[in-house]
């Protein structure tokens, strides 16, 4: 049959961890921690294994985790959202993202895309007929080129995807950015599907700004978390949607069919976890000293280091050191020096030739000296 996506392949994460695993690399290329989740969160969930909490959870989530999520946001983002109406559980935010695409996005709508953009969204956006329109953006951007946005904006444009803190920019959304997107939604009618999955990962005294902290937006925004980088658990694929009640059945007719309900046990594991909030107020600070200390390690390498504003990537720019594109510096690194990166068009639909790499640093102290110190040999 005719492939419904001609233009995907494999993702590049799984393309460079498998490099990384042949050539015995370091991988700082796909996102995810190298130290384990608390042992605390470990033994809740066998402790709600034991207490028989095996069978299907309800469709919507475990009311217990819906419950303590609301509390988290109303202290952390002082907004509210109904638990019985408001709250899905997903696998990840993945699932998240692709329901309330699949929600929101009929056969011929455009949705703008900043690029560089997660490569989840795209696909999803096409699954359902839309058409990507993209807001490019420098793989190391410090400003949202607001007057780009609005020229992208036609009478077919239903969505708009956001992404704050970006990956893998680093890029973390001002409240000057929420004001311009509110202005431009009420506008043109948008529905916002806002990504705030590293919400908890973010420096040097900046806050994060969800979209549900502008009431206008909250109204007609889907947002879509997880718990993966929170808690140290990607491999869980637990997340949740937040959105209005109208957006929420909507959203609730697409997930009881895709996997009607997630992990039983691991739901009530992490709403118990999550009652305690120096869980995940901690993290921000976990993650800063992680930056500064592989930034520094990088400093005698040559790459060009502008410190990330938030998530898990430090972006690096080796115009100075080679003339290669980025793909082939990547895997270059891989079988030559042993460190495993992304290389940042992948985050991009057309060519584009930005010499910069994306590492990954949730990984332990000894792990990033180690790769910065081979980073030192590169040419
Ligand atoms: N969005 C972004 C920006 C991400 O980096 C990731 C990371 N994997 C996801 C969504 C997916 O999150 P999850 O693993 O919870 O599905
Ligand atoms: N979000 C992770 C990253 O950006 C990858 C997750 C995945 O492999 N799909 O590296």
């Amino acid at each position: 049959f005719t492939s419904k996506l001609p233009e995907v392949g494999t993702t590049i994460f799984t393309k460079m961890s498998a490099l990384a695993g042949a050539f015995d690399a370091i991988n700082l290329a796909q996102g995810f921690p190298e130290f384990d989740c608390a042992p605390g969160l470990q033994a809740l969930v066998s402790k709600y294994m034991k207490l028989g909490k095996n069978q299907y959870a309800p469709m919507a989530g475990v009311s217990a985790l819906r419950e303590a999520i609301t509390q988290k946001i109303n202290t952390y983002n002082h907004c509210s959202y109904d638990p019985d109406l408001e709250i899905t559980i997903t696998s990840g935010a993945t699932e998240a993202l692709y329901v309330a695409i699949s929600a929101v996005v009929r056969p011929g709508d455009e949705v703008i895309v900043f690029e560089p953009a997660y490569d989840s969204y795209v696909p999803a956006i096409r699954m359902s007929g839309g058409v990507p329109v993209y807001v490019t953006l420098d793989p190391r951007f410090q400003k949202i080129d607001w007057e780009q946005v609005s020229t992208r904006i036609s009478t077919r444009t239903r969505a708009i995807i956001v992404n704050t803190p970006n990956n893998p920019s680093g890029y973390v959304w001002t409240r000057e950015d929420l004001l311009q997107l509110d202005t431009l939604a009420s506008r043109h009618d948008l529905i916002v599907i806002s990504d705030e999955v590293y919400e908890h990962i973010i420096f040097d005294g900046r806050k994060h700004l969800s979209v549900s902290s502008v009431k206008s937006l909250a109204e007609r925004s889907f947002i879509c978390g997880s718990f993966g980088k929170t808690f140290h658990i990607t491999g869980w694929k637990l997340g949740y949607c937040l959105a209005t009640a109208a957006f929420m059945v909507e959203f609730r007719k697409i997930h009881q069919f895709m996997v009607f309900s997630v992990i039983t046990p691991f739901q009530f594991a992490i709403a118990e976890f999550l009652n305690e909030p120096e869980h995940y107020l901690e993290l921000s600070a976990f993650y800063q000293r992680k930056r500064d200390l592989f930034n520094d390690a990088l400093k005698a390498t040559g790459f060009d280091i502008r410190p990330t504003e938030g998530s898990f990537f430090q972006n690096a720019g080796y115009a100075g050191l080679s003339e290669e594109n980025d793909l082939a510096l990547a895997e270059r690194l891989t079988r030559e020096i042993g460190v495993a990166s992304i290389p940042v068009s992948s985050f991009y639909a057309a060519p584009v030739s930005y010499k910069v790499l994306r590492f990954c640093f949730a990984k332990n102290d000894d792990t990033l000296l180690k790769a910065a110190e081979r980073l030192g040999k590169i040419s």
